[in-house]
């Protein structure tokens, strides 16, 4: 089926959070305005904010492949969150859009010490992948200075400039990926 199959011409406003509330597991959709809200932004205070109308809380790929899916059939903007540490607004809700935060995908899934490498679900945090590898006797190095809150997926989508503000002793985290 092409891309552009999926895109229908309902309006978005028409019950995304019913659609995948259907489709998730009971929890994993949060309509409660104030967390929505709060979940809604990064730490760039000067970054537009649109009002998000759900925010799903995945917790697999599976689930994250729902979402896509869902958002795509139904025309509705979706905005990746890992921890909203990010300082460049890039984690902000677009109006009428569902956020979808990936922080409760926390788990280091392999760690292949003699490849040195590492298969993590987005939402672990840059200081817990360092420790976790560090008990093997390796070195995680990228780190930025909010790595006891940042994680690897929202690592992996750091600005040019973001990466410019990184200690010069850690290195960007894409370099460091093979695939994501
Ligand atoms: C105190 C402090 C210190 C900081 N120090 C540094 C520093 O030294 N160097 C530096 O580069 N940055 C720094 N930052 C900025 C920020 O921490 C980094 O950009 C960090 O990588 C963001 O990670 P996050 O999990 O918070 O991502 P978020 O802020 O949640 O998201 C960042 C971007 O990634 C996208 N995203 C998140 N998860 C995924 C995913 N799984 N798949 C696809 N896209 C995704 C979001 O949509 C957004 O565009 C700092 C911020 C703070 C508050």
């Amino acid at each position: 089926m092409a891309e552009r199959d999926f895109v229908s011409t309902t309006p978005p406003a028409v019950g995304i959070a019913d659609v995948l509330r259907r489709r998730l597991p009971s929890g994993r959709v949060v309509t409660d305005p104030d967390i929505v809200a709060g979940l809604s932004r990064d730490q760039a205070v000067w970054a537009p904010v649109g009002r998000a109308v759900a925010v799903v809380r995945a917790k697999s790929t599976d689930e994250v492949r729902t979402v896509v899916r869902a958002c795509l059939e139904q025309g509705v903007p979706l905005v990746a969150r890992g921890a909203g540490t990010g300082l460049s607004g890039g984690a902000n809700a677009v109006e009428g859009g569902v956020i979808l935060a990936l922080d409760g995908m926390d788990r280091v899934l392999e760690v292949d010490e003699l490849e040195r490498l590492a298969v993590v679900q987005p939402g672990v945090v840059n200081d817990d992948l360092r420790a976790h590898v560090a008990a093997l006797g390796l070195w995680y190095p990228p780190g930025p200075a909010s790595s006891p809150w940042s994680t690897m997926g929202g690592n992996s989508r750091r600005t040019p400039a973001e990466c410019a503000a990184s200690s010069t002793a850690s290195l960007a985290t894409m370099s460091s990926v093979w695939r994501s």
